[in-house]
């Protein structure tokens, strides 16, 4: 599909220039435009995509920190600027709207369930958010400003895609250190989502396009994104089992949101050499990913990359309210939120009935 995509915040910015350089490093094209928003200049400075600093007349381009209510406030107040200075972002052949934030912090916390909102009033496109959890050891202040962005940005975007931090952390790593390599793993994943369909060379009836993803996420709530990557054979007959145990891997131990297994719809994409794609084995992978998941509705279909010896495949699970993992962390933030009210007198960020909504 076509997307353009809005980061907001600094988790927001770099990881939606990192997915823009995947895509760009591949030659999918599938992402036309991308515009960072941030609250904090020095944020905004380093990176290589168009930018808009917001709420200057109130934090003079230093941030919010980590008050999210502020976050959202200011978003209220520059909304229009924001939707003007997506003109040329969003264009008539865009498929799919895609803000990116980090859903622990102030800017993008707050500012994208606001966001989300206003671009689905004026947009007849989707909006989806890929929103990115903070690590277990980041402060109470963090799990409480994701657990409240968490659900108010599923309840306004089309489908919110969660990534966690934590999954893909190597053990050692500071958070700091990590998010190079966490940020990469991320573009690699969601790329192949969104550049679905973009693909012309090889294409044949079993190409996964941009209404399967749309489709598939029309499920709403929250989404999570497997993937796993294996060594192919030449030949598509013997990568039945290559498959099958690569769609294994990529939904049992490499979801964004690990231990999630049941969803109310999910897409199976196989990519690799269209002349090494068993369609045997994406069929049976399908099938399994029906049974793990006990969804009836998992679409199923190849992403063609020539001559690439190896064979990734993608999982995306849509509507997953049920995941273990979601409510373990909304039971950690219930009680990091509990903390930080007896610490913090509450701020009166709220001045209006539509933010009080929001959250
Ligand atoms: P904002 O600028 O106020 O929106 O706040 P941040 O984007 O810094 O959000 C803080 C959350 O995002 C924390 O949970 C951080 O761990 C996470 N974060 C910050 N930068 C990055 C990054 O580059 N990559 C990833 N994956 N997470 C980040």
């Amino acid at each position: 599909m076509k997307a353009a995509l809005i980061g907001l915040g600094q988790a927001g910015g770099r990881v939606a220039q990192a997915i823009r350089d995947t895509d760009r490093q591949a030659g999918y094209d599938a992402i036309r435009g991308v515009l960072a928003v941030n609250t904090a200049r020095p944020d905004l400075q380093g990176l290589d995509v168009e930018t808009m600093l917001i709420g200057g007349d109130r934090v003079s381009g230093h941030g919010v920190g980590a008050d999210n209510e502020l976050g959202a406030s200011i978003m209220q107040a520059d909304i229009n600027e924001v939707m003007s200075g997506l003109d040329g972002i969003v264009r008539p052949e865009t498929d799919a709207i895609v803000i990116v934030a980090g859903l622990g912090g102030g800017t993008g916390s707050g500012g994208a369930p606001v966001l989300a909102k206003e671009l689905r009033r004026v947009y007849d496109k989707p909006v989806y958010g890929l929103g990115i959890l903070p690590g277990r050891d980041e402060g109470a202040i963090y799990q409480k400003n994701a657990a409240q962005s968490l659900q108010t940005f599923a309840r306004e975007a089309d489908s919110l895609l969660l990534l966690e931090n934590d999954a893909w952390r190597a053990s050692g790593d500071s958070m700091s250190e990590a998010f190079e390599t966490i940020n990469e793993r991320i573009a690699r994943r969601f790329t192949l989502v969104l550049a679905a369909g973009e693909v012309l060379e090889g294409v044949g009836e079993s190409v996964v396009d941009a209404s399967e993803v749309i489709n598939t996420l029309r499920a709403g709530g929250m989404a999570a994104i497997g993937y796993a990557s294996a060594e192919a054979a030449s030949e598509a007959g013997e990568n039945v089992n290559v498959i099958t145990s690569t769609a294994r891997r990529a939904l049992l131990t490499d979801m964004s949101v690990p231990d999630t297994t049941s969803a109310e719809s999910a897409l199976v994409i196989a990519a690799g050499d269209p002349e090494r794609l068993s369609r045997k084995g994406v069929e049976r992978a399908r099938k399994w990913v029906e049974s793990e998941t006990g969804s009836m509705a998992v679409r199923g279909g190849d992403f063609p990359l020539p001559d690439e010896e190896e064979i990734a495949v993608v999982v995306l699970l849509a509507g997953i309210a049920d995941s273990p993992r979601l409510e373990a962390f909304m039971e950690r933030a219930k009680e990091a939120s509990e903390k930080t009210e007896t610490e913090t007198d509450r701020k009166t960020a709220f001045q209006n009935e539509e933010l009080e909504d929001l959250f």
